[in-house]
């Protein structure tokens, strides 16, 4: 654990505040520290207010912001006199609570103050940052953690048994500090929860955080607990993406909406979900309390997801019964799951929240065998885990959540992605919160959507079925399942006649405008089954299947079949609750092909202007590849639930077609 501090870098921010941000993203940087908007920091300065009274002010970090990216303006202020007057008080309801943060705020729309900023204001010194370090973690989560803490620290730091976070933690902690805190305390340590540090300069506190986790992970390496069983198994990719959709659909229906789920087989969730003792290790709970919000108390082993969700009932009922204010069960369905087969699968509403769920059990499985290696890894019984669960905080945010984008928790594969119509489905797609797979034969396919991860690029010749599988593989094995597959790769040759088109080219542009499709088609059908909410595929056709030209015989013919294919997929698979629809577009220019050469040239052919040329069409207007691409998900959507085997144009209005 080294400190990160860069006197350059610091001398760029001057104020109290801007030096509280610049320590508050060093510990965010590092994800051993906190991770996804866990721990929290304060600073305390004056200020004078509009009518020239002088205030002490705590700027606390503010709910839904992440340190590791956090701006001044994730700060709330809050007027620290009223904070250490509600300190005194001896209870305070969570909700009463936030309220009366809110009403001390001095900034109009800032964020609302961590729950923690009672215990930030009574702490008296300038600065206060907390983290739930994996190093605490693992050394407080085992039967004499206290006694080890008290090792590590002697007297550097009050010791703090496990409260529930909220005021009376804050009360427990000023009762504490008040008794036992001396002049060159530094920390304070809060058993089976996290660490606190302060001092009186953003530098002083940030530091004495560093070393106070080092002395943590130097007790780990004296105990022989620190280095991490290196990894056995070998990481090799057996084929499991039907076993896997399966499991999604299972987890999906058990939540009540289609969820994402990211696979995970590297060898140390391999080792780990293989261990004879997993049960006993990963059955325990989380290591700190506040991670059960995304990943529930305790990971899935195996497949039973019907047994899981019993399980999670039985919790509920345990434990909402005697709870004061009456509870909502959340959705019984796991979010981590542990499988020898595949190591680790981690489930989310969108593919970030599987990613935020995957980042905080990597490092659980850090602190629990840190803790097994220590002397037994023993989470907070489950009662103070369900507290958190069930926090009223949370329950409030539940009931005021939004509605989520149409296609959340859905995954989409679209190929010929790299360009033109293909990407501009893409975007469609992942703008209504799909994860999309983005076949390309272009690599550039990969970097697309820059390091989203809600988008998975894959290099891929739809002629090769092998890498159609492969693609399909890693596609599941990303997003968990395909519940909408977009056909739009293709070729369009240049204008040769039939007395001049070889059997070649014939072959050639059949084999990838309708043999590619085919083996898709079939090979993402067990997938499209599996969908949770019913799978749906999108042929992206042309205007030439109803109104062909001369000179494309090949093309017209290759999207003819492919729009007969289409209507036979809707006759057999309408049973599989698989919708399939067709659209047929016409003249779309913003495409690699259509560079202003060739259409200057097009437009020439025909003696028009090129913008006579582009909006040669009944509307008189341009079809972009966007027009195309929000039909197209909107044939996925809720608004065609009941039309399949359909054909549409999407060319302005033709006169041949009309
Ligand atoms: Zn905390």
């Amino acid at each position: 654990m080294e400190s990160l501090w860069n006197d350059a870098e610091a001398a760029r921010y001057v104020t109290d505040v801007a030096l509280r941000v610049y320590t508050s993203r060093l510990l965010g940087r590092d994800s051993t520290l906190v991770l996804h908007g866990g721990g929290n920091t304060s600073v305390k300065a004056k200020s004078r207010n509009a009518v020239g009274e002088a205030e002490d002010i705590l700027h606390v970090k503010g709910s839904g912001w992440d340190l590791e990216t956090i701006e001044e303006a994730g700060f709330a202020p809050v007027r620290t006199a009223h904070l250490l007057k509600l300190a005194r008080l001896e209870a305070l309801s969570d909700p009463q609570m936030m309220n009366e943060l809110a009403t001390q705020v001095t900034r109009a729309g800032a964020p609302a103050p961590s729950v923690e900023a009672i215990l930030h204001a009574i702490l008296p010194y300038q600065y206060v940052d907390h983290t739930h370090a994996d190093a605490l973690l693992a050394i407080t989560n085992t039967p004499d953690g206290e006694r080890r803490a008290r090792e590590i620290y002697g007297m550097d730091t009050v010791i703090v048994p496990y409260v529930m976070p909220g005021f009376d933690l804050a009360r427990q902690c000023a009762r504490q500090f008040a008794a036992e805190a001396r002049a060159d305390t530094i920390g304070m340590v809060l058993l089976n929860h996290g660490i606190f540090s302060f001092g009186a300069t953003a530098r002083e506190s940030y530091e004495r955080m560093i070393a106070l986790v080092g002395r943590a992970e130097a007790y780990l390496a004296r105990h022989g607990a620190w280095a991490l069983p290196q990894p056995k198994a070998d990481a090799g990719a057996p084929v499991l993406r039907l076993e896997l959709a399966r499991l999604r659909r299972d987890l999906s229906d058990s939540a009540g909406f289609a969820l994402v789920l990211a696979t995970h087989s590297a060898p140390k969730y391999l080792d780990f979900a293989r261990r004879s003792d997993v049960a006993a290790l990963s059955q325990q709970g989380p290591a700190t309390p506040d991670h059960v919000i995304r990943t529930k108390r305790v990971p899935m082993l195996g497949r039973d997801v019907g047994a899981y969700a019993g399980a999670y009932r039985d919790y509920f009922n345990r434990h909402a019964r005697p709870a004061k204010a009456p509870r909502t069960m959340l959705d019984p369905a796991p979010r981590v799951v542990l499988d020898p087969a595949f190591g680790m699968a981690c489930a989310g509403r969108t593919a970030r929240d599987a990613r935020i769920v995957h980042d905080i059990y990597a490092h659980t499985v850090d602190v629990i065998l840190r803790a097994a290696a220590l002397g037994g890894y023993r989470a907070l019984p489950e009662r103070d885990i369900f507290d958190v669960e069930y926090w009223d905080l949370e329950q409030a945010k539940l009931k005021k959540a939004g509605a989520s984008p149409v296609f959340a928790g859905e995954a989409a594969l679209v190929t010929g992605a790299a360009s033109g119509i293909g990407k501009a489905c893409v975007e469609a797609l992942l703008k209504r919160g799909a994860a999309v797979i983005g076949l390309d034969v272009n690599a550039d396919v990969v970097q697309l959507m820059g390091g989203r991860v809600d988008f998975l690029g894959v290099r891929c010749d739809v002629t090769s079925e092998r890498d159609v599988t492969d693609a399909l593989e890693a596609g599941v094995r990303a997003f968990g399942g395909v519940d909408m597959l977009v056909l739009n790769a293709g070729v369009f040759p240049g204008g040769q006649r039939i007395d001049a088109l070889k059997s070649e080219e014939w072959r050639r542009v059949m084999s990838i405008n309708l043999d590619a499709n085919l083996a898709l088609m079939r090979e993402c059908h067990p997938l499209l089954k599996l969908a949770p909410r019913g799978g749906r595929v999108v042929i992206i056709g042309s205007k030439n299947v109803p109104a062909p030209g001369p000179g494309a015989a090949a093309y017209s013919a290759s999207k003819a079949a492919l729009t007969q294919l289409a209507r036979v997929a809707a006759l057999e698979w309408g049973v599989d609750r698989i919708r399939v629809n067709t659209l047929h577009p016409n003249a779309v220019f913003d495409t690699a092909a259509w560079t202003d050469e060739v259409l200057a040239a097009r437009a020439a052919h025909y003696g028009v202007s090129v913008e006579d040329y582009r909006k040669g069409n009944v509307l008189k207007v341009e079809v972009t590849s966007r027009d195309v691409a929000e039909l197209a998900a909107e044939l996925c959507g809720p608004l065609f639930a009941k039309t399949t085997g359909a054909q549409l144009p999407v060319d302005g209005g033709n006169d041949r077609v009309i």
